[in-house]
């Protein structure tokens, strides 16, 4: 199943317009950038990556080539060189204190805001159940239990938000209502998981924000509650979306970002990936690069049931993107 063609347009069209709302609405309230060692000439909607919504996990899986939120070679580029600039940073924050005051394991504080639209299920009201299944399959997932590496985090849900606010629904990625939501709904520091739950615009499954050096309200992940485990998105309801875009607020890339050249998704040891994979095509190989596409990471496009691992390398960057942002 592919992205209709003429939703393909209206979105990249959109996006484009909303990057610009999003700027000015910055510029209006007088926030600071949060990436304001680098210059931010005009156009350069990349500097503050996380501000407008950096990534997005759409129903269809692979077949979106301008799907508007994956990165430019140049906003990765300028999030590498911020989490640099980061992590000197915290050294010199830290100086004296040694590495060993970095956090080795963490338990990450789950707020999770269930959007509305009434009281049915249509209307967004899913069971306590499915957010604690939610909640069991990020532990499982981050801690290798389904057959990855291991990584540094647990999660511990701290509270269910039961919003109804037809106007918040559904959730329309990068609009005016998304900013109201979060702004208003947002809790916690750096280190506080907001996930957001309700029926997303534009067939997506889900989008986050990367992390920043400043706590920016924006700052969360956005899950279509139906693909959570018992959901009833076909294929995509075990609740991976879930992992997926908890991953990018770990500072995690796509494996197919860059594709088949350069540095990639910054990971050494995820194979290079022309594209997104979609379904579960096994063997996929469409890099020359040493490897097979990493089609079963969870930072790929599959389905739930094909993907269930993260590499040491991706929870080594997620736990120094940890210690450089949103650790206290
Ligand atoms: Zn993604």
């Amino acid at each position: 199943m592919g992205l209709r063609p003429n939703l393909l347009t209206r979105r990249t069209a959109g996006v484009a317009s909303t990057t610009l709302a999003l700027l000015l609405s910055t510029a209006a309230v007088g926030v600071v950038p949060a990436a304001s060692a680098f210059s931010a000439a005009p156009g350069e909607v990349c500097v503050e990556p996380a501000d407008v919504h950096s990534d997005a996990r759409m129903k269809p899986g692979g077949g979106a080539k301008h799907e508007p939120n994956e990165l430019t070679l140049a906003e990765t580029r300028e999030r590498e060189a911020d989490l640099a600039a980061a992590l000197r940073e915290r050294g010199r924050f830290r100086a004296g204190a040694g590495a060993s005051t970095m956090a080795a394991t963490v338990t990450i504080p789950v707020v999770v805001h269930v959007i509305q639209e009434n009281s049915t299920r249509a209307g967004g009201n899913i069971p306590d159940s499915m957010i604690n299944s939610q909640i069991s399959v990020l532990n499982q997932s981050f801690s290798g239990a389904t057959g990855g590496a291991s990584t540094a985090f647990s999660f511990q849900l701290q509270k269910i938000n039961r919003v109804t606010n037809p106007s918040w629904y559904p959730i329309v990625q990068g609009s005016s209502a998304e900013r109201s939501m979060k702004t208003s709904l947002r809790t916690g520091g750096k280190n506080t998981l907001n996930i957001y739950l309700g029926e997303l615009s534009d067939s997506l499954l889900g989008w986050a924000t990367f992390p920043t050096r400043r706590l920016n309200s924006m700052d969360g992940v956005v899950v279509l509650s139906e693909s959570l485990p018992g959901g009833t998105a076909t294929n995509y309801n075990q609740g991976d979306t879930g992992t997926h875009e908890v991953g990018h607020w770990l500072n995690l890339y796509h494996t197919f970002q860059g594709g088949c050249s350069g540095s990639g998704d910054s990971v050494s040891d995820t194979a290079a990936e022309a594209s997104p994979a979609s379904g579960c095509p096994t063997g996929r190989d469409t890099c020359t690069a040493p490897g097979v596409d990493p089609i079963t990471n969870f930072m790929d496009y599959s389905y739930d049931s094909c993907m269930y691992q993260f590499t040491a390398g991706q929870a080594s960057r997620m736990l120094t993107a940890w210690n450089a942002y949103r650790a206290a």
